[in-house]
C-alpha cells in the first residue's frame, strides 16, 4: 500500500493533476459564455483565474464580470455572485471609477457579512479604504484605519493580516501620520519573516523605506532599501534591484551623501543595461542629472537632463517632464545663461498649468525671480519674490490647518474609544474619566505646542523672504559700479522735492554735472582707470553735500545733483566743495594731482517756473552745453 505513496507516484500524480487543471482552466479562460451548464464551483475557479490575469485590462475583465455576475444572479449561486462581485469592485477601484465602486460595494457588503468568508469581507474593507481616502484626512479615514487594525490583529490568515498592516500603513502615511503608518508597517514586517514570504517582505520593506524618505530619515529609509536590495540579490530579481537602487541614490542625494547616490544610480544603470531595461535607464539619469544640480555641476546637468528629455516626451509623462524642465532652468540660469533660459520658461509656465499645486508655483516663481535678477531686472524680481511671500505665507497656512485637523480628528477618535470603554466597564468609570481628560488636555497641549512650532517656522521663513525682498530693492536703486544712487533713485528724489518747493516755500537748485573728455581718458588709460574715476567722483560728490541733498548718476558719466533749501550762492559752495574734494583724491593710475575736470548746468527753482520738473532739468542740460562750449572745466549757473 504504502508504495502508492512512495514520491514517484507522487510526482506522477501531481503532474496528471496539473494537466488536468491546465486543460480545465484552458477551458475556462474562453469567456462566460462557455459556462452555461457549469456548477458553482466552476465558476469560483475561474474568477480565481481572473483575479491573477495579468494579461487582460481592467476594463476586459469588468465586462467578463458583468456576464459572470449576471449568470450567477439567474441560477441564485450567492457565493458566486458575491466573489465575482467583490473583484468587480476590486477593479473599479483600480481604475479610479470609485463612485461606482462604492454603489456596488453598499449594495454586497451586508451579504459579504452574513458569510463567513473573512477573506471577502477584508477585501471589501481594503476597497472601502481606498474610497475612503479620497476625501483626505476626515474621521471616517480614522475609524476605518481602527477598523481594519482591529481586524488584523484577529485574523487566522497571516497573509491576509500582512496585506491589511501594509494597506493601512500606507494610507497613513499619506495623510501624514507617519508615526502609526510606521507601526502598521513594522507590523507587516514582522509577519513577512514570519511567514518567510520574500516578495512580500520586497514590498514591506520598500514601503518603510519610503515612510521614512517622506520624514526625511534618510539613514533608516536606506537601511531598509539596503535589507530589500539583497533580497532582491539573493533571488537574482534584476527589475527589483532597479527600483530599490533607484530609491537608495534618492535617499542618498536628500542626505547629501552624492557619491554614495552617484554609485547607486550607475549601479542600477549597469543593471538596466544587462538586462536591456531602456524604460528604467532615463529615471537613474535623471537621479544623476539632479545630483549634478545639488552639487552644482550645472554643465553636467544641462547635458543628462537634454539628452533624457526626449525619453520621457515620448511616454508624455507631465510631471519628469516638469521637473526635468525645471532642473534645466536652474541649471541655465546657474551658468548665466539667460537666453536660453528665458527661451525654456515659457515650457515650464505651460507645465505649470497642469501641476497649479502651490510648491510648484513658489518654484517656478523663484526661477522668474532669479532669471529677472540674472538681467538685472530687480524690479520684477522684487514682484515675484513678493508674489511668493504671499504664495508661501498661504501654504504654511494651509499645513497648519491641516495639522489640527488631523489631531482634533485623532481626539475625537481617541475620545469615542474612551466613551466605548467606559460603557462596557462602568466599574472603572471614574478612572477612565479623569484618563480621558489628562488625554484630551495633552492632546489639545499638542496641538497648541504644534501650532506654535509651525509659527515659528513661518516667522522665519517670512523673515528670510523679508531679507531678500529688501535686498532686492536695495539693488533696484543702487548704481552697481559706483554704489550711488542710481537715475531711478535720484530722479524720484528730484520728483519729491520739486513738489516740495510750491508747499514748503524752500527752493532747490538742479546740477548736471559730467566729467570733461572722458572719452579721451577711457582711450588713454582703458576703461577700468574710467570705472574708478567714476567710483572717486561719487564719493566726493557723497562727501561734499549736506544730509538733505540729493545726488545720483544721472548717465554714463553725468550726475544730476538736487542741492535743497538753496540759492546761487549756496549751491556755488556746494560745488565748490564738490570740485575741491574731487581735485584732492588720490586715483591710482593717474599722476598725484590729477588733472581730470567736470562742466556744470546749474538751474533755481523758487516754485513759479518752468512747469515740469523735464523741463527744469532741460534748462540745467542748456548750462551744461553752454559750459562745455566754452572751454569746459566750468559751471554756468
Ligand atoms: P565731453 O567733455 O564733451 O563730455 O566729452 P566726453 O568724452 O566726456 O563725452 P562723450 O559723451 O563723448 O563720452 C562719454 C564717455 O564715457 C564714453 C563712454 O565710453 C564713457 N563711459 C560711459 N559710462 C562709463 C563707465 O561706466 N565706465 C567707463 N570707464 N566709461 C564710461
Ligand atoms: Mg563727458
Ligand atoms: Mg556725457
Amino acid at each position: 500500500m504504502s508504495r502508492i505513496f512512495s514520491n514517484k507516484y507522487r510526482l506522477r500524480l501531481s503532474l496528471f493533476l496539473l494537466f488536468l487543471s491546465f486543460v480545465f482552466s484552458a477551458g475556462l479562460v474562453h469567456g462566460a459564455d462557455s459556462f452555461q451548464g457549469k456548477t458553482e464551483k466552476e465558476l469560483e475557479t475561474h474568477l480565481e483565474v481572473l483575479m491573477a490575469d495579468s494579461q487582460k485590462t481592467p476594463l476586459d475583465i469588468i465586462d467578463e464580470l458583468d456576464m459572470l455576475i449576471a449568470l450567477s444572479q439567474e441560477s441564485e449561486w450567492q457565493s458566486a455572485y458575491l466573489s465575482a462581485a467583490t473583484l468587480k469592485v476590486e477593479k473599479l477601484a483600480s481604475i479610479n471609477k470609485f463612485p461606482q465602486a462604492e454603489a456596488l460595494l453598499s449594495l454586497i457588503y451586508p451579504n459579504a457579512l452574513a458569510t463567513e468568508n473573512e477573506t471577502l469581507q477584508v477585501r471589501l474593507d481594503l476597497v472601502k479604504l481606498r474610497i475612503i481616502e479620497q476625501d483626505g484626512q476626515t474621521k471616517a479615514l480614522y475609524d476605518q484605519f481602527n477598523t481594519l487594525l482591529d481586524t488584523a490583529k484577529r485574523l487566522p490568515n497571516q497573509r491576509l493580516a500582512g496585506s491589511v498592516y501594509l494597506a493601512v500603513g500606507r494610507a497613513q502615511s499619506k495623510v501624514t501620520d507617519y508615526a502609526n503608518a510606521l507601526d502598521s508597517l513594522l507590523k507587516a514586517y514582522q509577519i513577512a519573516e514570519r511567514i518567510d514570504d520574500l516578495s512580500f517582505l520586497d514590498v514591506v520593506m520598500n514601503a518603510i523605506g519610503n515612510v521614512n524618505v517622506r520624514m526625511r530619515n534618510f539613514d533608516d529609509a536606506i537601511l531598509y532599501y539596503q535589507r530589500s536590495l539583497k533580497n532582491s540579490q539573493l533571488k537574482d530579481a534584476k527589475y527589483t534591484q532597479i527600483v530599490t537602487l533607484y530609491n537608495i541614490g534618492q535617499a542618498q542625494t536628500g542626505n547629501q551623501d552624492y557619491e554614495g547616490a552617484r554609485q547607486s544610480f550607475n549601479e542600477g544603470l549597469k543593471i538596466c543595461e544587462e538586462i536591456g531595461d531602456t524604460n528604467s535607464a532615463p529615471w537613474l539619469r535623471r537621479g544623476l542629472a539632479d545630483l549634478a544640480i545639488a552639487e552644482g555641476n550645472w554643465d553636467q546637468a544641462i547635458d543628462i537632463y537634454k539628452t533624457i528629455l526626449p525619453d520621457f516626451e515620448k511616454s508624455s509623462r507631465k510631471q519628469a517632464i516638469f521637473n526635468i524642465v525645471n532642473g534645466l532652468l536652474t541649471a541655465y540660469i546657474g551658468i548665466g545663461d539667460a537666453e536660453s533660459a528665458k527661451t525654456l520658461m515659457p515650457r515650464s509656465e505651460k507645465l505649470l498649468e497642469s501641476f497649479p499645486g502651490r510648491d510648484n508655483k513658489i518654484r517656478v516663481n523663484l526661477l522668474k525671480a532669479r532669471l529677472s535678477a540674472l538681467e538685472n531686472n530687480f524690479e520684477q524680481a522684487y514682484e515675484l519674490i513678493t508674489d511668493n511671500t504671499a504664495l508661501i505665507y498661504a501654504d504654511h497656512e494651509e499645513k497648519i490647518k491641516k495639522e489640527i485637523n488631523k489631531l482634533s480628528i485623532q481626539l475625537d477618535v481617541e475620545t469615542q474609544k474612551n466613551e466605548n470603554r467606559r460603557l462596557i466597564q462602568k466599574a472603572e468609570f471614574q478612572q477612565l474619566v479623569i484618563a480621558q481628560k489628562e488625554k484630551q488636555e495633552w492632546l489639545w497641549g499638542l496641538i497648541i505646542a504644534l501650532a506654535l512650532v509651525l509659527l515659528i517656522i513661518i516667522g522665519f521663513a517670512l523673515y528670510r523672504q523679508i531679507l531678500l525682498r529688501n535686498d532686492f530693492k536695495a539693488m533696484a536703486h543702487r548704481d552697481h559700479l559706483t554704489k550711488s544712487p542710481n537715475r531711478r533713485a535720484i530722479l524720484s528724489f528730484a520728483k519729491r522735492s520739486y513738489k516740495s518747493v510750491r508747499k514748503l516755500n524752500n527752493p532747490i537748485s538742479i546740477c548736471l554735472l559730467d566729467l570733461d573728455k572722458f572719452k579721451n581718458l577711457n582711450d588713454t588709460y582703458g576703461h577700468d582707470l574710467g570705472d574708478t574715476v567714476l567710483v572717486a567722483f561719487a564719493e566726493a560728490c557723497k562727501k561734499s553735500l549736506r544730509p538733505e541733498d540729493g545726488y545720483g548718476r544721472y548717465g554714463g558719466e553725468e550726475w544730476l545733483l538736487v542741492i535743497t533749501n538753496s540759492n546761487e550762492e549756496i549751491a556755488q559752495t556746494v560745488l565748490d566743495r564738490i570740485k575741491s574734494n574731487f581735485a584732492k583724491a588720490i586715483i591710482e593710475g593717474l599722476p598725484n594731482p590729477h588733472n581730470v575736470t567736470f562742466s556744470g548746468g546749474v538751474e533755481q527753482f523758487d516754485g513759479r517756473r518752468p512747469e515740469s520738473l523735464d523741463a527744469l532739468i532741460a534748462l540745467a542740460d542748456e548750462k551744461l552745453y553752454l559750459a562745455k562750449e566754452s572751454g569746459r572745466n566750468k559751471i554756468v549757473y
